[in-house]
Protein backbone atom coordinates (compact mmCIF):
# COMPACT_ATOMS: atom_id res chain seq x y z
CA UNK A 1 0.00 0.00 0.00
CA UNK A 2 1.45 3.43 -0.71
CA UNK A 3 1.78 5.84 1.90
CA UNK A 4 1.86 9.53 1.40
CA UNK A 5 3.20 10.35 4.81
CA UNK A 6 3.50 14.68 5.21
CA UNK A 7 5.22 15.82 8.86
CA UNK A 8 7.17 18.23 10.49
CA UNK A 9 9.79 17.07 13.42
CA UNK A 10 12.12 18.91 15.83
CA UNK A 11 12.76 18.46 18.82
CA UNK A 12 11.47 20.77 21.92
CA UNK A 13 9.33 22.66 18.98
CA UNK A 14 6.83 20.90 17.44
CA UNK A 15 6.26 17.00 15.89
CA UNK A 16 2.90 15.62 13.43
CA UNK A 17 2.99 13.05 10.66
CA UNK A 18 -0.67 12.63 8.61
CA UNK A 19 -0.43 9.45 6.82
CA UNK A 20 -2.88 10.34 4.01
CA UNK A 21 -4.47 7.43 2.88
CA UNK A 22 -4.85 6.16 6.79
CA UNK A 23 -6.56 9.17 7.79
CA UNK A 24 -4.53 9.44 11.00
CA UNK A 25 -2.20 11.96 12.82
CA UNK A 26 0.53 10.45 14.65
CA UNK A 27 1.10 13.63 17.51
CA UNK A 28 0.06 17.42 17.13
CA UNK A 29 2.26 19.68 17.49
CA UNK A 30 2.27 23.19 16.58
CA UNK A 31 1.70 24.11 12.74
CA UNK A 32 0.10 21.03 12.00
CA UNK A 33 -3.36 22.83 10.87
CA UNK A 34 -1.04 25.75 9.28
CA UNK A 35 1.14 23.46 7.56
CA UNK A 36 -1.65 20.86 6.21
CA UNK A 37 -4.34 23.13 6.39
CA UNK A 38 -7.71 21.55 4.33
CA UNK A 39 -5.79 18.63 4.41
CA UNK A 40 -6.65 18.57 8.08
CA UNK A 41 -10.44 17.42 7.50
CA UNK A 42 -8.97 14.04 6.26
CA UNK A 43 -7.79 13.19 9.28
CA UNK A 44 -10.05 10.54 11.47
CA UNK A 45 -8.25 9.22 14.22
CA UNK A 46 -5.10 11.35 16.00
CA UNK A 47 -2.78 9.61 18.37
CA UNK A 48 -0.62 11.50 20.62
CA UNK A 49 2.49 9.59 21.64
CA UNK A 50 2.96 11.31 24.71
CA UNK A 51 1.94 14.47 26.90
CA UNK A 52 4.98 17.23 25.90
CA UNK A 53 3.53 20.26 24.66
CA UNK A 54 5.56 19.75 21.15
CA UNK A 55 3.50 16.95 20.53
CA UNK A 56 -0.14 18.24 21.37
CA UNK A 57 -0.43 22.59 21.07
CA UNK A 58 -1.65 21.71 17.35
CA UNK A 59 -4.74 20.26 19.17
CA UNK A 60 -6.61 23.69 19.90
CA UNK A 61 -6.42 25.39 16.32
CA UNK A 62 -7.31 21.39 14.81
CA UNK A 63 -9.97 20.79 16.90
CA UNK A 64 -11.39 24.50 16.72
CA UNK A 65 -11.64 23.87 13.19
CA UNK A 66 -12.30 20.46 12.24
CA UNK A 67 -14.17 18.70 15.04
CA UNK A 68 -17.28 18.83 13.25
CA UNK A 69 -15.81 15.91 11.50
CA UNK A 70 -15.74 14.01 14.35
CA UNK A 71 -12.54 12.68 15.04
CA UNK A 72 -10.76 10.79 18.25
CA UNK A 73 -7.75 11.67 19.74
CA UNK A 74 -5.92 9.07 21.77
CA UNK A 75 -3.81 9.56 24.39
CA UNK A 76 -1.78 7.58 26.72
CA UNK A 77 -4.58 6.45 29.71
CA UNK A 78 -2.22 7.79 32.35
CA UNK A 79 -1.68 11.57 31.07
CA UNK A 80 -3.69 13.94 33.16
CA UNK A 81 -2.56 16.80 30.65
CA UNK A 82 -5.35 15.43 28.18
CA UNK A 83 -8.78 15.55 30.50
CA UNK A 84 -7.36 19.11 31.49
CA UNK A 85 -7.26 20.17 27.81
CA UNK A 86 -10.53 18.36 26.76
CA UNK A 87 -12.19 20.33 29.43
CA UNK A 88 -10.59 22.98 28.73
CA UNK A 89 -11.29 23.39 24.68
CA UNK A 90 -14.76 22.55 25.86
CA UNK A 91 -15.06 25.52 27.35
CA UNK A 92 -12.31 28.10 25.36
CA UNK A 93 -14.63 27.03 22.08
CA UNK A 94 -18.25 25.54 23.49
CA UNK A 95 -19.86 25.61 19.98
CA UNK A 96 -17.48 22.73 19.32
CA UNK A 97 -18.72 19.17 19.36
CA UNK A 98 -17.85 15.79 18.13
CA UNK A 99 -14.43 15.44 18.77
CA UNK A 100 -14.44 12.54 21.28
CA UNK A 101 -11.21 12.09 23.42
CA UNK A 102 -10.04 8.68 24.02
CA UNK A 103 -8.02 7.01 26.82
CA UNK A 104 -5.52 4.17 25.44
CA UNK A 105 -3.85 1.34 27.08
CA UNK A 106 -0.74 -0.38 25.90
CA UNK A 107 -1.40 -3.21 23.55
CA UNK A 108 -4.53 -1.50 23.11
CA UNK A 109 -6.18 -2.31 19.15
CA UNK A 110 -7.80 0.59 17.23
CA UNK A 111 -9.37 -0.11 13.82
CA UNK A 112 -8.83 3.08 11.62
CA UNK A 113 -10.56 1.56 8.68
CA UNK A 114 -11.10 -1.62 6.65
CA UNK A 115 -8.00 -4.42 7.35
CA UNK A 116 -6.22 -1.58 9.12
CA UNK A 117 -5.70 -1.00 12.66
CA UNK A 118 -3.34 0.63 15.23
CA UNK A 119 -2.01 -1.20 18.05
CA UNK A 120 -0.48 0.92 21.17
CA UNK A 121 2.94 0.11 22.66
CA UNK A 122 4.51 1.07 25.65
CA UNK A 123 7.47 2.83 25.40
CA UNK A 124 10.18 4.32 27.92
CA UNK A 125 10.12 7.86 27.17
CA UNK A 126 8.36 8.30 30.11
CA UNK A 127 9.37 6.93 33.41
CA UNK A 128 6.60 6.46 35.78
CA UNK A 129 5.81 3.82 38.25
CA UNK A 130 4.14 0.80 37.50
CA UNK A 131 1.03 0.37 35.14
CA UNK A 132 1.16 4.01 34.57
CA UNK A 133 1.51 4.69 30.75
CA UNK A 134 2.38 8.16 30.24
CA UNK A 135 4.03 7.20 26.89
CA UNK A 136 3.29 5.35 23.65
CA UNK A 137 4.63 4.24 20.27
CA UNK A 138 2.06 2.64 17.51
CA UNK A 139 2.24 0.21 15.01
CA UNK A 140 -0.27 0.31 12.08
CA UNK A 141 -1.62 -3.44 11.32
CA UNK A 142 -2.96 -4.48 7.84
CA UNK A 143 -4.74 -7.68 8.10
CA UNK A 144 -5.29 -9.92 4.97
CA UNK A 145 -7.12 -13.23 4.64
CA UNK A 146 -4.91 -16.11 2.65
CA UNK A 147 -5.37 -19.39 1.59
CA UNK A 148 -3.75 -21.51 4.03
CA UNK A 149 -0.34 -23.15 2.74
CA UNK A 150 -1.89 -26.69 2.41
CA UNK A 151 -4.47 -25.39 -0.32
CA UNK A 152 -1.98 -23.41 -2.33
CA UNK A 153 -2.54 -24.72 -5.70
CA UNK A 154 -5.63 -26.53 -5.54
CA UNK A 155 -8.08 -26.52 -8.42
CA UNK A 156 -10.89 -23.41 -7.79
CA UNK A 157 -13.35 -25.81 -8.32
CA UNK A 158 -11.91 -27.87 -5.33
CA UNK A 159 -11.12 -25.19 -3.32
CA UNK A 160 -15.45 -23.83 -3.68
CA UNK A 161 -15.94 -27.80 -2.80
CA UNK A 162 -14.11 -27.17 0.13
CA UNK A 163 -15.41 -23.93 1.35
CA UNK A 164 -18.97 -25.16 0.80
CA UNK A 165 -18.04 -28.47 2.91
CA UNK A 166 -15.97 -27.06 5.67
CA UNK A 167 -16.61 -22.76 5.61
CA UNK A 168 -13.94 -20.55 5.26
CA UNK A 169 -12.04 -20.19 8.15
CA UNK A 170 -11.15 -23.91 7.39
CA UNK A 171 -9.31 -22.61 4.23
CA UNK A 172 -7.93 -19.27 5.18
CA UNK A 173 -6.34 -17.77 7.23
CA UNK A 174 -4.88 -13.98 8.84
CA UNK A 175 -1.80 -12.66 7.36
CA UNK A 176 -1.15 -9.50 9.60
CA UNK A 177 1.69 -6.92 8.08
CA UNK A 178 3.30 -4.58 9.99
CA UNK A 179 2.96 -1.02 7.41
CA UNK A 180 4.35 1.64 9.25
CA UNK A 181 5.86 2.28 13.37
CA UNK A 182 6.08 5.41 14.93
CA UNK A 183 8.57 5.40 17.74
CA UNK A 184 7.19 8.72 19.54
CA UNK A 185 10.09 9.80 21.71
CA UNK A 186 11.84 7.46 23.33
CA UNK A 187 14.93 5.34 23.70
CA UNK A 188 16.28 2.84 21.53
CA UNK A 189 15.09 -0.56 24.02
CA UNK A 190 14.96 -3.68 22.04
CA UNK A 191 15.72 -4.26 18.45
CA UNK A 192 12.69 -6.57 18.12
CA UNK A 193 10.02 -4.17 18.69
CA UNK A 194 10.06 -2.35 14.99
CA UNK A 195 11.15 -5.79 12.95
CA UNK A 196 9.31 -6.66 10.16
CA UNK A 197 7.85 -3.12 9.95
CA UNK A 198 7.98 -1.85 6.32
CA UNK A 199 7.97 2.12 7.49
CA UNK A 200 9.35 3.23 10.62
CA UNK A 201 9.16 6.76 11.25
CA UNK A 202 11.65 6.81 14.30
CA UNK A 203 13.19 9.85 16.70
CA UNK A 204 17.04 10.70 17.12
CA UNK A 205 17.07 13.71 19.03
CA UNK A 206 20.86 13.52 19.80
CA UNK A 207 23.54 12.14 17.38
CA UNK A 208 25.80 9.97 19.51
CA UNK A 209 24.92 7.26 22.54
CA UNK A 210 27.32 9.46 24.70
CA UNK A 211 24.82 12.44 24.19
CA UNK A 212 21.98 10.34 25.34
CA UNK A 213 23.66 8.57 27.93
CA UNK A 214 25.21 11.59 29.68
CA UNK A 215 22.13 13.21 29.60
CA UNK A 216 20.22 13.59 32.91
CA UNK A 217 16.66 14.49 31.37
CA UNK A 218 13.67 13.35 33.55
CA UNK A 219 12.04 11.85 29.86
CA UNK A 220 14.61 10.40 27.13
CA UNK A 221 15.47 10.05 23.78
CA UNK A 222 17.28 7.82 21.25
CA UNK A 223 20.39 9.18 19.18
CA UNK A 224 20.99 8.31 15.69
CA UNK A 225 24.03 6.10 16.50
CA UNK A 226 21.31 3.62 18.50
CA UNK A 227 18.74 3.89 15.88
CA UNK A 228 21.10 2.69 13.41
CA UNK A 229 22.69 -0.03 15.11
CA UNK A 230 18.64 -1.24 15.83
CA UNK A 231 18.15 -0.52 12.14
CA UNK A 232 21.02 -2.74 10.76
CA UNK A 233 19.75 -5.70 13.19
CA UNK A 234 16.28 -5.53 12.22
CA UNK A 235 14.43 -6.27 8.73
CA UNK A 236 12.52 -3.27 7.66
CA UNK A 237 11.80 -1.49 4.08
CA UNK A 238 12.26 2.07 4.90
CA UNK A 239 13.25 5.01 7.32
CA UNK A 240 11.86 8.20 8.04
CA UNK A 241 14.41 10.07 10.94
CA UNK A 242 12.94 12.89 12.69
CA UNK A 243 12.74 14.58 16.47
CA UNK A 244 16.56 16.20 15.26
CA UNK A 245 17.50 18.94 18.08
CA UNK A 246 17.81 22.11 16.57
CA UNK A 247 21.12 22.52 18.44
CA UNK A 248 22.91 20.58 15.49
CA UNK A 249 23.25 22.23 11.85
CA UNK A 250 21.63 20.22 9.15
CA UNK A 251 24.63 19.59 7.80
CA UNK A 252 25.91 17.78 10.57
CA UNK A 253 23.31 15.51 10.92
CA UNK A 254 23.21 14.52 7.10
CA UNK A 255 26.78 14.14 7.56
CA UNK A 256 26.57 11.64 10.43
CA UNK A 257 23.36 9.70 8.56
CA UNK A 258 25.76 8.97 5.77
CA UNK A 259 28.28 8.05 7.91
CA UNK A 260 26.28 5.49 9.94
CA UNK A 261 25.06 4.15 6.52
CA UNK A 262 28.27 3.45 5.34
CA UNK A 263 29.38 2.17 8.37
CA UNK A 264 26.56 -0.26 8.77
CA UNK A 265 25.88 -0.45 5.02
CA UNK A 266 22.22 -0.04 4.72
CA UNK A 267 20.73 -0.25 1.93
CA UNK A 268 16.89 0.72 2.63
CA UNK A 269 15.80 4.42 1.66
CA UNK A 270 16.44 6.89 4.54
CA UNK A 271 14.80 10.25 4.84
CA UNK A 272 15.32 12.55 6.97
CA UNK A 273 13.16 15.33 8.62
CA UNK A 274 14.33 18.92 7.54
CA UNK A 275 14.87 20.84 10.79
CA UNK A 276 12.63 23.58 11.09
CA UNK A 277 10.53 23.00 8.06
CA UNK A 278 7.87 20.90 6.52
CA UNK A 279 8.36 18.01 4.45
CA UNK A 280 5.40 17.15 2.31
CA UNK A 281 5.10 13.53 0.41
CA UNK A 282 8.18 12.28 2.30
CA UNK A 283 8.86 8.54 1.02
CA UNK A 284 8.29 10.56 -2.98
CA UNK A 285 11.19 12.67 -2.09
CA UNK A 286 14.81 12.14 -2.66
CA UNK A 287 15.96 10.09 0.03
CA UNK A 288 19.54 11.25 1.50
CA UNK A 289 21.26 7.71 0.33
ZN1 LIG B 1 9.36 15.60 21.72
Amino acid sequence: MKLTIHGYSTALFATWYFIEELGILFDAGDGLVSGLMGKCGKIKKVFISHADRDHLTGLLQYNQLFSHIGPTIYYPKGSQSFPFLEAFTKKFDPHIQGTFWGPIDKRQIIPVKEKISVESLENEHVYTTEGIIKSLSYKVWETKKKLKTEFLGMSSEAIKKIKEEKGEPFLMEEQKNNLLSYSGDTPVADYARFDGTKVLIHEATFLTKEETQTKNDKNRHSSLEEVFEMVANCNIEQLILGHFSSRYYQEEIDNKIKELIAFYKIKIPVYRMPIGKISKAILDGKPIN
